[in-house]
């Protein structure tokens, strides 16, 4: 399988548009040490000219015009992309489903919960059912490897499985008091693990790090893509002079006690990736002291454009 990171950094991109912290402020003078990066959006490629797309970046459109991987046949109104894996029903990862109601008859995975979300109470998503046959959700369910449809591509032995593992995440803030009653929170925020040919890749770019299910998937990866929203647990309040912690918007930090290095011993087989930066990342800064430890714990800090094959 292959898998290329369309985009890497947090909600918002780098630099964000109304942000003038220290690392956007440097990147927009040109002195900065370290690329601009697009919204996160990851996609897979388990078959040739086949693609899944993990979440839908708010800044889809750019990042699939920019790679020819994803152009249509010539002269043919078609897509290589043959669905969507949702990690939760916050906009930084369903965003990029408006870019995609051009009439294609997608499947679109995702729980139960995230699927009620966006079709019970954001009317705009049924833009999506206008194709010839309509887009199809299908529910993911927890913790139980399901098949992938990759519509005739990579069938038998090199079939893709995708298994939900439940990351104890809360529904975005936009979801009304009534619906969110009535939906099983593990279903709000899950990690996706793809497995082929007995290949392992564990994607998940919002993790709470409560719990023990998500280190042992981490575990069982050759290659896992994890969140690196944030260097410290205050650093959004730091920068907004107010306002959540990051485990309060359930990210865990990567420094600190309890945080993404001190959690993830460095014995772990598997390549370990960090996505969904945000743009006070000081992890960004190539030259930094966050940086350096980063790669000296094992960890590599994703770019728009990085590609690995399992
Ligand atoms: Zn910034």
């Amino acid at each position: 399988m292959r898998i290329k990171v369309l985009g890497s950094a947090a909600g918002g991109g780098f630099p964000q548009w109304n942000c003038g912290c220290s690392n956007c402020s440097r990147l927009r003078a040109g002195e900065f040490k370290g690329g601009a990066r697009t919204q996160a959006q990851v996609a897979v490629s388990p078959a040739p000219s086949t693609w899944l797309l993990l979440n839908a970046s708010p800044d889809l459109r750019q990042q699939l015009l920019r790679d020819p991987d994803f152009a249509p046949p010539r002269r043919a109104r078609s897509t290589p992309i043959s669905g969507v894996v949702l990690t939760s029903a916050d906009a930084d990862c369903v965003l990029g489903l408006l870019h995609l109601r051009e009439f294609e008859p997608l499947h679109i995975y995702s729980t139960e919960g995230v699927k009620r979300v966006l079709t019970e109470e954001n009317s705009l998503f049924r833009t999506l059912e206008r194709s010839t046959p309509p887009v199809e959700w299908k529910t993911l369910p927890l913790d139980r490897p399901m098949p992938i449809s990759l519509g005739g591509a990579a069938g038998g032995d090199k079939s893709l499985c995708c298994r939900a593992v439940p990351l104890h995440g809360e529904f975005p803030d936009y979801v009304s008091e009534r619906l969110r009653n009535s939906l099983p929170n593990e279903e709000a925020v899950i990690g996706l693990e793809l497995i082929q040919e007995g290949k392992r890749l564990f994607y998940a770019p919002s993790l709470p790090g409560v719990g023990e299910e998500w280190k042992h998937t981490l575990a069982d990866s050759q290659l896992a893509l994890l969140d690196g929203t944030f260097w410290t647990d205050h650093e959004l309040m730091d920068v907004r002079g107010g306002g959540k912690t990051a485990r309060e918007i359930g990210h865990v930090p990567l420094s600190g006690p309890g945080g993404l290095l001190e959690q993830v011993d460095r014995s772990q087989n598997a390549r370990r990736v960090l996505v969904h930066l945000n743009n006070t990342n000081p992890a960004l800064d190539e030259t930094s002291e966050a940086n350096r430890m980063l790669r000296e714990a094992g960890w590599q800090v994703a770019w728009d454009g990085m590609e690995f094959t399992l």
